[in-house]
């Protein structure tokens, strides 16, 4: 018994090395720069996905994510940098950008499939670039989130919404009707749109009366930024329970109405619980600020014909996950805005307040130079248009968790962001235009 034991150790031993040496041997042989090696290493094609995508589906019997890892990789200098754009752009190595190479020293985050990992791991050591095992395996928390998910639907069946645990699309929508029922005076329902899908796009307003100068307030137009859905839906609870008690949020609505739409993406959102569609990009927020092209998705289309049709918006915020920045325009261009000062002023004094309930630090500033120049960002579209008030959210964390953030930090989140949008809300009210 013991000799047949050991012959199995030593047999795991030589497997182990040979695939280990097969590795380096492939970048003795075509050079240390070469990508092609990975090609031949990262090899096996699962399918462009994402974890939790394919975690959450039902029907599907095997663990996707099994010891996927995140890494965080910190590029030295341009030339690293260039080397890790090469490294997203080789397809069949499946990673999955959660924060894309930007500039020098700033942190990368990406999500490598077990099957790509040893070599993604090999040829960033031949490069010397710098990285670290961020998420050890990523299953481990989809397991958590899931199981914490289904433990919360039984706790449910009594009738209670939790707001601090993840939802279906369903719960979430049945929740804001509920809202509505139970602050018919406040609060009523509004669709603006149909998603591609032909899922409704359901705006809650909270209204005084009347046809008031308004703020805008969406949330989950990347999908698989959880929180900000979960946060958005806590926040319209928070307002509609504010109202009348509270006296910054009664004098804010007797002069604004608030316009909140929790889930901006619907499609996305029960994609990224439930199946995997062939095809689609598992890629829907590569780096920390990506917003959708100008009016190039319906959702996107249906937000601006709204905003555009209102004609009184005078904040828009929009809630992404993850990174803890509070940004304002621009992004498309690295000129400050007419209203830099005014911004920054207002953008500084939300992320104190924010700061203050639970020490999380948020950093401040234009997207281009809080991140880096990108294109495309909705308010910078938004600020284009007129609408001066007009900030990004990236909500927690900085990236224990990245995009998985536990249920448990649901609530803290929801209630210090609340603070900060409290704060410029109040600005907005205080400073008509
Ligand atoms: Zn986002």
């Amino acid at each position: 018994m013991v000799e047949i034991g050991v012959i199995i150790i030593i047999i795991i031993i030589i497997n182990i090395t040979t695939t280990t040496t097969t590795i380096i041997i492939y970048f003795m042989f075509l050079g240390s720069n070469n990508l092609i090696l990975l090609q031949q290493n990262g090899g096996r094609n699962v399918g462009l996905t994402d974890c939790r995508e394919e975690m959450l589906s039902l029907y599907l019997p095997q663990a996707s994510c099994h010891r996927d890892q995140v890494l965080e990789i910190i590029p030295n200098d341009e030339e690293q940098i260039k080397t890790l754009l090469q490294l997203e752009a080789e397809e069949h190595l499946e990673l999955d950008f959660w924060k894309s190479p930007t500039i020098p020293k700033r942190t990368v985050h990406a999500r490598v499939p077990f099957a790509s990992i040893q070599a993604v791991k090999v040829f960033l050591e031949s490069q010397g670039i710098a990285y670290s095992i961020m998420i050890e395996d990523v299953q481990v928390l989809l397991d958590q989130e899931r199981e914490e998910m289904l433990f919360n639907q039984q706790r449910e069946r009594g009738g209670n919404f939790n707001f601090e645990a993840y939802h279906t699309l369903e719960e979430i929508y049945q929740e804001m009707d509920n809202l509505v029922a139970e602050n018919p005076d406040l609060m009523s329902k509004v669709n603006i749109g149909s998603s591609f899908e032909n899922r409704p796009m359901n705006v809650l307003k909270f209204s005084t009366g009347g046809d008031k100068p308004a703020i805008w307030l969406d949330a989950g137009i990347h999908a698989r930024e959880w929180v900000t859905q979960a946060t958005a839906l806590w926040t319209a609870k928070k307002i509609a329970s504010d109202y009348g008690t509270d006296p910054a949020v009664t004098s804010l609505l007797n002069t604004l109405d608030i316009f909140l739409l929790p889930v901006t993406n619907p499609d996305g959102y029960v994609f990224s619980q439930t199946t995997n569609r062939p095809g689609a990009s598992s890629n829907p927020c590569s780096d920390s600020y990506h917003g959708p092209k100008p009016n190039s998705e319906v959702e996107v289309k249906s937000i601006v014909d709204f905003i555009r049709s209102h004609g009184k918006v005078k904040a828009f915020i929009t809630l992404h996950s993850y990174s803890q920045l509070l940004m304002f325009p621009y992004g498309y261009k690295c000129a400050n805005p007419a209203d830099f000062n005014e911004l920054d002023e207002v953008a500084q004094k939300a992320a104190q307040s924010l700061k203050r309930l639970h020490g999380t630090s948020y950093e401040v500033g234009p997207i281009c130079s809080v991140i880096y120049q990108a294109s495309g960002g909705s308010i910078d579209w938004a600020y284009d248009l007129g609408i001066k008030y007009s900030f990004a959210f990236e909500l927690r964390d900085t990236g224990f968790y990245g995009f998985l953030l536990p249920a448990k930090q649901i609530l803290p989140t929801a209630e210090e962001t609340w603070l900060g949008l409290k704060t410029i809300m109040e600005h907005v009210r205080d400073h008509p235009y």
